[in-house]
């Protein structure tokens, strides 16, 4: 969570009140402080390279808005992406393909095409797709990701290093299939393994280090093969509530480069998403109605699990603000839903907030992650509008969606048709 400034009772982003900018862009409106996104980005970068070479890959299935992108490719950091169009969106944000890791699960043979015609280096699921790589070529750039079968998370939807769990090639076969990979005419490049999203603990970045340098060391001397870099994944948390703590990112580091010393590992990669993008970005939604029941009294917004789905998918927490009350006491306690008609829709429980009234504005915090990236059309709901931050002036980065976007790809047979 990050601090905010008010003037007056309103709370200010980046300088910017909040009132204003939802007063010219609409609600619901997701607003990034750019100067959040570029500290961010450093102070990781920082962190892991005071103790170790080490490039930093930002997972941007996390939020791939094309401004996003092209400030993190202005301050020098690599990719890792899921889809081709992840990999689209990067290449058009001006990243060169070779800055670019491709990790995708259960991936087609056109995508895996796809993803060779422009160059992009394929870091391998499984032994089944090395073999549909190879057919396709065998001298593409590739790493491999094993399953560490070492797993954290937030949530078990977003445990990914487990055994059993769908990532990866088993790590008791590891090694045979980088044997598989040289005798198949690769040049494996890394070794790759995520162990979910949402640890701060060091221990676990510690754990799944020490699970990949063992792998790397055989590789090396089994094979005679020199991987060039290590890859431990993603997953650093950021604090989502007011009494959590930042993850100490140099402790973090500090772990991770223990394990690699005396290995022969030249390049460590990180590939955070959360942490690089969550705190810069805040949702601003209007309220429309209050209500009390019996039970408990609710907030309604303008935004639902169609705008941020964290809270209805995952329970998660987001913190929650009235951005025109900023400064105001918190004397009631409100559920805050949406407009979706399903009683899951809900942004936050049991939040003390001063009195809301209809046409209040309230801030959602730490949506820059995962939020827009999640968002859907359900009820048949336009997707919100971005707005980026800078010195004092807010800038449209993404147009809010209208009911020509929500109809665009449909059909009616004319045999239908009025
Ligand atoms: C999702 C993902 C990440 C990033 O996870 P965060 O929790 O956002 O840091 C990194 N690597 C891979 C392969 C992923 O799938």
């Amino acid at each position: 969570m990050r601090e905010f400034q008010r003037r007056k009772d309103t709370m200010l982003i980046g300088g910017v009140s909040a009132t204003k900018i939802a007063a010219r862009f609409g609600t619901p409106v997701m607003v990034t402080d750019e100067d959040a996104l570029r500290e961010n980005y450093r102070a990781l970068h920082r962190a892991f390279n005071a103790v170790f070479p080490t490039r930093v890959h930002y997972a941007c299935k996390a939020n791939t808005n094309l401004s996003i992108l092209r400030i993190l490719e202005q301050e020098g950091s690599c990719i890792d992406a899921v889809s081709i169009g992840e990999v689209d969106s990067c290449l058009r944000a001006g990243f060169s393909p070779d800055r670019i890791l491709y990790t995708g699960v259960g991936v087609s043979e056109e995508e895996m095409r796809q993803v060779v015609e422009r160059k992009v280096p394929i870091n391998v699921d499984s032994i089944g797709q090395l073999r549909r790589l190879a057919a396709i070529d065998s001298h593409h750039p590739i790493a491999l990701r094993v399953n560490p079968d070492v797993g954290a998370g937030h949530s078990q939807k977003v445990v990914t290093g487990t055994k059993g769990a769908k990532f990866g090639i088993p790590k008791e076969e590891i090694v045979q299939a980088f044997a598989e990979a040289l005798r198949l005419g690769f040049s494996p490049k890394g070794l790759h393994a995520h162990t979910g999203s949402g640890g701060s603990d060091p221990t676990v970045f510690g754990r799944v280090t020490e699970v990949l340098v063992d792998i790397f060391e055989r590789v090396r001397s089994e094979l005679g093969l020199d991987l060039e870099f290590l890859d431990i994944g993603g997953g650093i948390s950021i604090p989502y509530r007011p009494e959590e703590l930042r993850p100490d990112l140099d402790a973090i580091a500090a772990e991770v480069a223990g394990k690699l010393k005396g290995s022969s590992v030249r390049t460590l990669v990180v590939e955070p998403g959360r942490y690089i993008v969550a705190d810069t970005t805040v949702l601003l939604t209007r309220v429309n109605d209050v209500k009390s029941t019996p039970v408990k009294d609710y907030v309604l917004v303008d935004a639902g699990f169609n705008t941020l789905i964290r809270p209805a998918f995952y329970d998660a927490y987001h913190h929650v603000a009235v951005a025109n009350k900023f400064g105001q006491q918190a004397q009631l306690k409100y559920d805050v839903a949406g407009p979706l008609c399903e009683s899951g829709d809900y942004l936050a429980k049991e939040r003390y907030l001063p009195k809301v009234e209809v046409g209040d504005l309230l801030c959602v915090y730490d949506v820059g992650a995962y939020g827009f990236s999640m968002s859907s059309n359900y009820n048949t709901r336009p997707r919100c509008a971005e707005v980026l931050v800078w010195e004092g002036k807010p800038f449209l980065i993404r147009e809010r969606e209208g009911l020509k976007d929500l109809l665009r790809h449909q059909k009616v047979p004319p045999r239908l048709s009025q």
